[in-house]
């Protein structure tokens, strides 16, 4: 078995101006598809050969946990975005996420800071914990909240090649920018799940 890059489900300058066609070539183009190479030629002949990318992150350690965790990682965001979504939660996460963080601007401000100050590169990430609840935590670099037993409902790619060419060094900016082309639809469809 071997592992495909997923179709974007927007063209690559449809983000724009918030995420450049240009970052949507090298991010996706290049820095997503390399890692679904680099797991290709990582895994044949291991016990991890016809295994999950969900099996690997739980289970790898090493070259395949990293390549195989940075696959679904990068699927799992550039499936979050849309030129045209719905940009605040509503359903029962809407409420969900007024409860816990005092309104959704309150929920922006919290992940875009646990974002803005993880140190180095990673993931930002909005959980549903075993007991329903939500949490906001920050993984290190190819890091998964699946590891660890928690569901994933939204995240952020904070390694500097996500944001370098639109926003320089600026993360709080790419950040700032992201807010508006997450699509919420996406995101209250994977809590539903
Ligand atoms: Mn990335």
């Amino acid at each position: 078995m071997s592992f495909e890059l997923p179709k974007l489900p927007y063209a690559p300058d449809a983000l724009e101006p918030h995420i450049s066609k240009r970052t949507i070539e090298f991010h996706y183009g290049k820095h997503h598809q390399g890692y679904v190479n680099n797991l290709n030629k990582l895994v044949p002949g291991t016990k991890y050969e016809n295994a999950t990318l969900e099996q690997i992150i739980k289970g790898a350690e090493g070259g395949i946990f990293n390549n195989g965790a940075q696959v679904w990682n990068h699927s799992f965001y550039f499936a979050t975005f849309s030129p045209a979504g719905r940009r605040e939660p509503y359903d029962k996460l809407g409420e969900l996420i007024t409860g816990t963080f005092g309104s959704f601007e309150g929920f922006k401000e919290e992940f875009s800071n646990a974002a803005a100050t993880l140190f180095g590169s990673g993931w930002a990430w909005l959980v549903k914990k075993s007991d329903g609840t939500l949490d906001i935590i920050q993984e290190p670099n190819a890091g998964n909240p699946l590891r660890s037993g928690l569901f994933p409902l939204l995240t952020i790619d904070v390694w500097e090649h996500a944001y370098y060419l639109d926003y320089q060094n600026s993360r709080p900016l790419y950040i700032q920018s992201l807010w508006n082309v997450i699509d919420w639809e996406v995101v209250v469809n994977r809590y539903l799940a």
